[in-house]
């Protein structure tokens, strides 16, 4: 009964002009397809100078997409210079913020402290965090899939209330660009133990509740075996959510 998200994380791809015709593209792709609407929740994680151009056009269009950002800052306003307040985002209509990727953990060091900030300044402005964990290869070879998701999940909840609205996505590092996708079962084995996470720290509800997400090399030929699992409610998808007909064939996953 959890509502299926496919989330498309743009990364630095897609300017303002192409965001619009690839948006239009992805809308008329799906309504020529007979696409059913309520089936699946569709969001977009476009660069911030993106975000405003998207939101008009959506809100014009009535394209039923979600919209959300790929980062926030920590604080609200102030001396920061080239960071973005999370009330920015919630005036443009942003539903969702990416944080804790683990390319913002890799190339901009960020900490699992400074990640659990970000969730507190997503919950602050009413955005939903989707809390990205993940190994890499080598944590996998030292401690195993799960250790280390279950560790950064645990320290990113710290402090957040059992009534939050979040989205977790177990993202492999070594899945990600990689062409090498996690297993279904893989994939099954750690969101279940981010699920069971999410229940110690929020509660059973919010365990129930809260949609587990898996990324990393995710394409319309996979991702069908992903969305089976029990725990897997849905993908975010970097490479393949910038091809208009191939995201719409991961949305279209039932078909
Ligand atoms: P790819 O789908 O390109 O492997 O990227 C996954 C990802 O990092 C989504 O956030």
């Amino acid at each position: 009964n959890r509502l299926p998200l496919i989330a498309g994380n743009w990364k630095m791809n897609l300017d303002h002009l192409q965001a619009v015709a690839f948006v239009q593209k992805l809308h008329w792709t799906l309504k020529d397809a007979k696409h059913e609407e309520d089936s699946v929740e569709v969001a977009v994680f476009p660069p911030f100078t993106d975000l405003r151009t998207v939101q008009t056009l959506l809100d014009a269009d009535k394209i039923p997409f979600a919209l959300g950002a790929q980062d926030l800052s920590t604080k609200d306003s102030g001396a920061y210079t080239g960071e973005i307040s999370g009330a920015f985002l919630t005036q443009l209509d942003c539903r969702y913020v990416i944080i804790g990727h683990s390319e913002r953990r890799e190339y901009h060091a960020e900490t699992d402290e400074v990640v659990a900030a970000k969730v507190q300044a997503a919950l602050r402005h009413g955005l939903a965090p989707v809390i990205c964990v993940g190994e890499t290869a080598e944590d996998l070879e030292k401690h195993g899939a799960a250790a280390v998701p279950v560790a950064q999940l645990e320290a990113a909840l710290a402090g957040v209330a059992a009534d939050a609205d979040i989205v977790v996505a177990y993202e492999p590092v070594w899945a990600i660009g990689s062409g090498q996708a996690a297993t279904p079962q893989q994939a099954q084995d750690v969101c279940a133990k981010l699920r069971e996470v999410v229940g110690s720290a929020l509660g059973a509800d919010a365990a129930a509740r809260t949609r587990v997400l898996y990324g990393g090399s995710v394409k319309s030929a996979n991702i069908a075996g992903f969305m089976r699992e029990p725990d897997v409610d849905g993908a975010l998808v970097g490479g393949a959510s910038l091809v208009a007909d191939e995201f719409a064939a991961i949305i279209r996953y039932q078909k």
